[in-house]
């Protein structure tokens, strides 16, 4: 029997509890998921692409049906190369509307195989991204609704020994 297999891109950077939310009710739909971590995100990331890959697999545990992998380039190459044919994605506020419907028409264009699968956001994580768990954790407030603990952790020593001012690329050799 063939697998439905769907890959759900983006830049975890750092996961956050909507993630985990949208990757758990994949699973409900999908064979297997794979969490595929952007090694280029347009912004300059707060965490290198191998701690961006460490703290999704600790957060997300072992799980047959869950692959975390890194991928570069055009999306639709890394998907179809995977053997899957769509693409998962989250959709909070409207405001995430015009750009996904945009990513997600280029897409079919550049492959007419592949389809982008939406999951509305739960309504707690509504207003939830990686950037606001970022922005608050640099003020040094609490985060522990927003994140799983590891990340909780991995952010607490970010902010705290004054590694910001040595902030990595994902550029560096
Ligand atoms: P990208 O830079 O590709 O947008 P993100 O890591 O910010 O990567 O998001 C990856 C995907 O997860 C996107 O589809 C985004 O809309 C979705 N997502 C992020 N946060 C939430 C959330 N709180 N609820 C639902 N979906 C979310």
């Amino acid at each position: 029997m063939r697998k439905s297999i769907a890959v759900y891109p983006g830049s975890f950077d750092p996961i956050t509890l909507g993630h985990l939310d949208i990757i758990e009710r994949g699973l409900e739909i999908f064979d297997r998921l794979i969490v595929a971590v952007a090694r280029n995100t347009g912004k300059t990331p707060l965490f290198r692409i191998e701690e961006r890959l460490d703290l999704a697999r600790r957060a997300l545990g072992a799980d047959s049906r869950l692959e975390v992998d890194t991928f570069d380039g055009l999306l639709v190459n890394y998907v179809r190369g995977k053997g899957a044919h769509v693409i998962l994605r989250g959709l909070r506020a409207v405001s995430d509307f015009e750009y996904e419907f945009q990513v997600a028409q280029t897409n079919h264009q550049l492959d007419r195989g592949i389809e982008t699968l939406f999951l509305m956001t739960s309504i707690p994580y509504a207003f939830l991204s990686s950037s606001v768990v970022k922005e608050v954790a640099s003020l040094h407030g609490p985060v522990d609704s927003f994140v799983p603990p590891v990340v909780r952790e991995a952010l607490k020593k970010k902010f705290f020994s004054g590694n910001l001012l040595h902030k990595d690329s994902d550029h560096d050799p």
